[in-house]
C-alpha cells in the first residue's frame, strides 16, 4: 500500500512530525532507527522539556511523544530503513528487503554525538557522562567537571558549565584548539576554567549507582597515565548527522548536515523534508526538533494537498 507520508526517525522531531500527520489523517508510517526515541534516551533527567515542572526521564519522555502520535493512528515500527530512492514518485524506502512506498518523507534521523569509544563512557552515559552541557549542565552544581576536546563546542560548553560547575577542565589531544579565538579567549580568561594539554582520556571511572568519580588520563607524548578527580565528563568531541542513507541525493552542507529552505523543512527534492538535528547543528534542543517535526509535517500536508489539486 502507498502511504502519504513516511517518517524516518523517532526523536522528538521524527514523533512530533508523527502527531501531526496523523492528527492530519494522513496515517503516517514511523520508522524508528536504530535508537528508538533518538538522543534523549540516552539521558536521564529531562527539566528543560517545557509542560515538565518537575522534569522527566528521557526515555519516559519519548514514550509519551510515541503513545500521543499513536493515540491518533501514527503506526510506529521499531525497523532500521536500510536503502532510499528518492528519484522515483512515489519515494521508496526499503528495510532490507521489504519494500515501502510514500508519497512525501520526513527525514528525523537526527546526529550522534561523537564519542571517545570507551566501554565506560557507554555504561556511564546519562550517569555522570554526558554530550550536551545545556541539558545537563544543572546537575553539577559546584561539581568539578572534564570536557573533552578542542573545538568551538567545547569552548562553548566549557563557559556554559561555569555557571554551575566550581571547576571545569578541558582536556584536549593537542596543545592548540581548533576553536576560535574568541572563543577561546573567552575560556583562557575564565578563572573556573583550566586546560589540560597533550592528553587523551583513557578511562572513565565511576558506576551507575554512584555515578562518575574519576577518569584515567594519558599523557599524548609520554604515555604516562594520571588519575583526575571530577564528578561528570562532558563530551564535546563533535556530533555527525545520521545522513549515510541518503549519500548525494540530498543537499548537505560541509558537515554533512541536509540543507533545509529558509523558513520551511523542504530540501532540494520536492516532496522529502528534513526537521530535528539532521538539518540543526546549531540548537541542538528537543524542543527546537519537535518544533521542526511539526514544521515538516505541516509542509508535507501542504505538499501532498498540491498533489491533490494536479
Ligand atoms: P570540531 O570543530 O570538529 O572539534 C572537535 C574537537 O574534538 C577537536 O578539537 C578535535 O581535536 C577533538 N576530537 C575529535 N575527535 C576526538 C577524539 N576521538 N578524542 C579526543 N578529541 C577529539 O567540532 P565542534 O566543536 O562540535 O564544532 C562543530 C562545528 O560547529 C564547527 O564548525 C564549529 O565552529 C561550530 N560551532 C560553533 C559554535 C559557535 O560559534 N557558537 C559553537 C559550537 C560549534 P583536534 O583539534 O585535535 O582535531
Amino acid at each position: 500500500m502507498n502511504r502519504k507520508v513516511i517518517i524516518i526517525g523517532s526523536g522528538p522531531a521524527g514523533l512530533t512530525a508523527a502527531l501531526y500527520t496523523a492528527r492530519a489523517n494522513l496515517n503516517p508510517l514511523v520508522f524508528e532507527g536504530n535508537q528508538p526515541g533518538g538522543q534523549l534516551t540516552i539521558t536521564t533527567d529531562v527539566e528543560n522539556y517545557p509542560g515538565f515542572p518537575e522534569g522527566i526521564m528521557g526515555p519516559e519522555l519519548m514514550e509519551q511523544f510515541r503513545t500521543q502520535a499513536s493515540r491518533f493512528g501514527a503506526e510506529c515500527h521499531f525497523k532500521h530503513v536500510t536503502k532510499v530512492d528518492f528519484n522515483t514518485h512515489p519515494f521508496k524506502v526499503w528495510v532490507a528487503d521489504e519494500i515501502f512506498t510514500a508519497d512525501s518523507i520526513i527525514i528525523a534521523t537526527g546526529a550522534t554525538a561523537k564519542m571517545l569509544g570507551l566501554e565506560s563512557e557507554k555504561e556511564l552515559m546519562g550517569y555522570g557522562v554526558s554530550a550536551c552541557a545545556t541539558c545537563d549542565g544543572f546537575f553539577y552544581k559546584d561539581k568539578k567537571v572534564i570536557v573533552v576536546g578542542g573545538g568551538d563546542s567545547a569552548m562553548e560548553e566549557a563557559s556554559y558549565l561555569t555557571k554551575f560547575a566550581s571547576e571545569v577542565k578541558i582536556v584536549h589531544r593537542r596543545e592548540e584548539f581548533r576553536a576560535s579565538k574568541i572563543m577561546v579567549e573567552r575560556v583562557m580568561k575564565n578563572e573556573r576554567i583550566s586546560v589540560i594539554w597533550n592528553s587523551s582520556i583513557k578511562e572513565i571511572l565511576g558506576s551507575k549507582d554512584k555515578g562518575v568519580h574519576g577518569v584515567i588520563l594519558e599523557d599524548v607524548q609520554n604515555k604516562n597515565t594520571k588519575e583526575e578527580k571530577c564528578d561528570g565528563v562532558f563530551m564535546a568531541i563533535g556530533h555527525k548527522p545520521n545522513t549515510d542513507l541518503f549519500g548525494d541525493i540530498l543537499d548537505s552542507d560541509a558537515a554533512g548536515y541536509l540543507i533545509t529552505k529558509e523558513g520551511n523543512t523542504a530540501t532540494n527534492i520536492e516532496g522529502i523534508f528534513a526537521c530535528g538535528d539532521v538539518q540543526d547543528h546549531v540548537y541542538r534542543q528537543a524542543v527546537t526538533a519537535a518544533g521542526s517535526g511539526c514544521m515538516s509535517a505541516i509542509d508535507a500536508e501542504r505538499y501532498l494537498e498540491t498533489l491533490k489539486n494536479n
